[in-house]
């Protein structure tokens, strides 16, 4: 029986762009996503399906097996610890910054920090090696509304125009980490389905650095 494989993505930005270099890399999407409600997707592939799902999601899934490969984002790997899966590619799509950012021109508060974020693991961690003593307030969405109504200090969050943080009257203070999406490997897929897994990979691989070219000459 020859060996199929599941990929895990999530839809808008990472689903955008990711799928023209699974193209490039001879594997399509048969049936359009935009506004179906299925969640698995055959393929042009034999071997492969599409499973699409909450970007948050992808790293379970991909650590349990559930599926054999996923595409994250940067930030959501950092958050989510991601330590039971093999990071082989980063795929330079869906490129932002993880920042912190406070109200423009405001004094550092005299107490403890209030930071607002949906990243409390990778904020505490940040504040830890700083050796900064911190209290971490988990919010959803709209991190932005946060240190404008009091609720805390500074926020995390991602910057990609930096638009939204200006029309909040907000400015970034720190970069935390530069952000792109990885390919993510089961590690037992890894073994079982080798040949499989790492010809996309190589082919992705490629399909990445030709893209690179014409717009990214650095
Ligand atoms: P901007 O106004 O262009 O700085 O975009 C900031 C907002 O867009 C943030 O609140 C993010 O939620 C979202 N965003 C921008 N880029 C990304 C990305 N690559 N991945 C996830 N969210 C993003």
């Amino acid at each position: 029986m020859s060996a199929r494989i599941r990929i895990a993505l999530s839809k808008g930005r990472i689903l955008d762009e990711t799928l023209p270099l699974l193209q490039a890399a001879g594997i399509e999407l048969l049936e359009q996503t935009a506004g179906s409600r299925k969640l698995i997707f055959p393929t042009s592939h034999p071997q492969v399906d599409i499973i699409i799902i909450r970007a948050t999601d992808v790293p379970t899934f991909v650590e349990h097996g559930a599926a054999d490969i996923g595409v994250a984002g940067k930030d959501v790997l950092m958050e989510h610890g991601a330590r039971g899966v093999y990071e082989p590619l980063d795929l330079n799509i869906s490129r932002c910054k993880l920042m912190v950012a406070a109200v423009q021109g405001a004094p550092e508060p005299a107490g403890r920090l209030r930071v607002a974020t949906k990243f409390v693991n990778l904020t505490r961690q940040y504040y830890a090696e700083k050796g900064e003593q911190v209290e971490v307030i988990k919010l959803y969405g709209s991190m932005e509304l946060a240190p404008l109504v009091g609720l805390a200090d500074k926020i995390v969050d991602i910057v990609d125009t930096g638009n939204t943080l200006r029309a909040n009257g907000l400015e970034p203070t720190e970069l935390i980490a530069t952000i792109s999406s990885r390919l993510i490997v089961n590690k037992a897929a890894m073994k079982m389905k080798h040949a499989l897994i790492q010809g996309l990979i190589d082919q992705l691989a490629v399909a990445v650095e030709n893209n690179r070219q014409p717009q990214n000459p650095d």
